[in-house]
């Protein structure tokens, strides 16, 4: 599997005209080599396959790294890298511009060697990214049921009379007692906190009659998973029902148009010309979905902004919601891969206005 990536990258170089890369993002490292530590960075050209970290992960790097050679010394890892880069015949090496700081790229600079020029290099290793091979899919697919199972278990619990913070670690403390972890913090949010759509829980107590959107996700081998449901906590009023299905309504067409080839700004607008055309258009302001996999928010983007369209093996969110300030919100989220014959939802949990007790 690195070695097909690693070679999928060197084509990538080459159309960027580049003689080769220099990789510094944690999470493009592990893609590409499989090293899951702290410090450690690759060199990719024609030819060279190296990985380099520090003492304290040689033996680490030793188990996980596969398809690189592993440099054996203790040194200036950068250093090494780009005289690795250089010795190959490279005079236009890229790095990773999205993930280098000013300093750190006046530091690079400094020990390039001599004729070499360093090229911001864009999102290289993140567009291999977007697409998931056949390992990726069964961990984000067990993300994905990791945390279909902690919305079972929220139907489980005593709901009213909590507060948002309460029911949030009550949340990631089951993600942890199953042996994941949440993908970021989760997000509960009682109205009328539920129309902020990124709302930190806080001491708010979930009252009789608000909506509660909880919004969530799993970590299984490195990859996340992310899924909102809305929930009533008892007798909510008929405005309230009416923004839900509305909601769902986009949500359920939206998905549909989950295919390969769909332009990614046109799923966007399935959702957003059904909102718009409830008199809501104001109220959804943010984009229908992300892609998701090492990180919980990568490529490909589902949005008016989006340019590209969609590949087989890309997995997205599907999140329409309207806000409603100082009254309510209603958001569902589901994770989708898009699939050769059609999207295929990943996460199950039930869509109908679940009321918690
Ligand atoms: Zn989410
Ligand atoms: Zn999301």
């Amino acid at each position: 599997m690195p070695a097909a990536r690693a070679e999928a990258l060197e084509g990538l170089i080459a159309s960027a005209e580049l003689d080769g890369l220099l990789i510094t993002h944690l999470l493009n490292v592990r893609y590409l080599a499989g090293f899951t530590g702290t410090n450690g960075l690759c060199a990719v050209a024609p030819g060279v396959r190296s990985f380099y970290t520090d003492f304290r992960y040689t033996g680490q790097a030793g188990r996980e790294v596969d398809g690189f050679d592993l440099d054996p010394e203790d040194r200036e890892l950068a250093k090494a890298a780009l005289a690795a880069l250089a010795g190959s015949g490279g005079g236009r090496v890229g790095f990773e511009d999205a993930h280098v700081s000013v300093r750190q790229l006046e530091k690079l600079r400094e020990m390039a060697p001599d004729g070499l020029e360093l090229v911001p290099a864009g999102d290289l290793v993140e567009k291999l990214r977007a697409v998931k091979d056949a390992g990726e899919l069964t961990a984000i697919r067990e993300a994905a049921k990791a945390v279909t199972g902690i919305y079972d278990h929220l139907r489980e619990v005593e709901f009213a009379g909590r507060t948002e913070r309460q029911v949030a670690v009550l949340l990631e403390n089951e993600m942890r007692a199953r042996g994941s972890e949440p993908s970021f913090p989760s997000i509960v949010a009682a109205d009328p906190n539920s129309a902020l759509p990124h709302h930190t829980p806080g001491d708010t107590v979930i009252a009789p009659g608000s909506l509660v959107v909880v919004d969530m996700g799993c970590v299984v081998d490195g990859y996340c998973s992310d899924c909102t449901r809305t929930f009533a906590a008892e007798g909510v009023s008929d405005h309230a029902h009416e923004i839900y299905d509305l909601v769902r309504a986009a949500q359920e067409a939206a998905l549909e148009a989950v295919k390969p080839g769909a332009d990614c700004k046109a799923v966007d607008s399935v959702a957003r010309d059904m909102i718009e055309a409830a008199g809501h258009g104001e109220r959804f302001g943010h984009g229908l979905g992300h892609g998701v996999g090492l990180e919980v928010h990568e490529g490909p983007n589902l949005s008016q902004r989006s340019e590209g369209s969609l590949e087989t093996g890309n997995v997205v969110t599907v999140e329409p919601g309207v806000y409603l300030p100082d009254d309510l919100g209603v958001r569902i989220e589901d994770l989708v891969v898009v699939g050769a014959d059609g999207p295929e939802a990943l996460t199950s949990f039930p869509k109908s206005l679940i009321t918690l007790e």
